[in-house]
């Protein structure tokens, strides 16, 4: 049968148009409807318009009908040619993101007691298989796992603190290898910590943790009583106003010096203090 390549739209547009213009129709004599794509949709977007819900009420009340049988044409669909199907998924996702993070998040507080007990399930039956997922989707989100660690610690974290001790005292071998490696690494955290601790117990008035990098890169790595380079082995912090004279354990009392021109100036020296005024 010779079917012309092209045709006119009878919608608004009345445009002669190629036939993959407009949506297929089997019982048309060219297998296609007689208005367009463009025009077809217009007024699906009009009708939408003036109806607002409606449209989607329909599309539910659709769903609910031919539920097992719309699953099932999905599903081949998928076996079909799995890489189509992500690919236009994908697709959808990407247009209708914001909608979809709204309504995902509806739905999960609404139904979050049955999610919970399936992903339970869903774990207990194959724990293996669960780490893999896991472990994957911290490799392909960074910052979200990130995230998300922060605000478990901040939600368990005196859980988390116990849990901690208690594997401690029932690994010390294991623990003290951990300390030794970390006080290689990061030798400076430690002095940190050390003296916090002793701010603490001198009741200072105002304590911070800091992090003895940001001194070092705000002072230039030069040490402030013999103004000589200093490195992260040989690093120490020192406090402008003494501990002593209750001086705050924060960055802008610290200063950063070598750990032994600390040691050799003691408590009740000056001219660190000197500086300050
Ligand atoms: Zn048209
Ligand atoms: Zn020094």
């Amino acid at each position: 049968m010779d079917v012309p390549a092209e045709k006119r739209c009878i919608g608004p547009c009345q445009t002669i148009k190629s036939l993959d213009e407009f949506y297929r129709d089997k019982s048309r004599k060219d297998g296609h409807r007689e208005r367009c794509k463009e025009c077809v949709n217009a007024d699906r977007d009009k009708y939408a318009k003036e109806n607002p819900g409606k449209k989607s009420a329909e599309c539910k009340k659709y769903y609910a009908k031919h539920r097992d049988r719309i699953n099932q044409q999905q599903r081949e669909e998928y076996a079909k040619d799995p890489e189509k199907f992500l690919v236009k998924n994908k697709k959808s996702y990407t247009k209708h993101r914001e909608k979809r993070l709204i309504y995902n998040a509806e739905y999960r507080e609404k139904n979050r007691e049955s999610i919970n007990q399936n992903q339970r399930n869903k774990i207990r039956e194959n724990p293996e298989a669960n780490r893999q997922h896991v472990r994957q989707w911290r490799i392909d989100f960074p910052e979200r796992a990130k995230e998300s660690d922060r605000n478990k610690y901040k939600k368990f974290r005196q859980k988390i603190i116990k849990r901690v001790g208690k594997w401690r005292r029932n690994n010390p071998e294991k623990t003290a290898i951990y300390h030794k490696r970390e006080h290689e690494k990061y030798p400076y955290r430690r002095m940190e910590s050390k003296q916090r601790r002793r701010a603490r117990e001198k009741d200072l008035p105002i304590i911070e943790k800091v992090n003895p990098l940001d001194i070092a890169e705000r002072d230039g790595w030069k040490c402030h009583i013999c103004h000589k380079p200093v490195t992260r082995g040989t690093m120490s912090l020192d406090h402008l106003i003494p501990v002593i004279a209750r001086g705050p354990h924060i960055a802008s009392n610290l200063a950063l010096c070598h750990r032994v021109c600390n040691s050799r100036m003691g408590p009740g020296r000056f001219p660190a203090q000197l500086r300050l005024f």
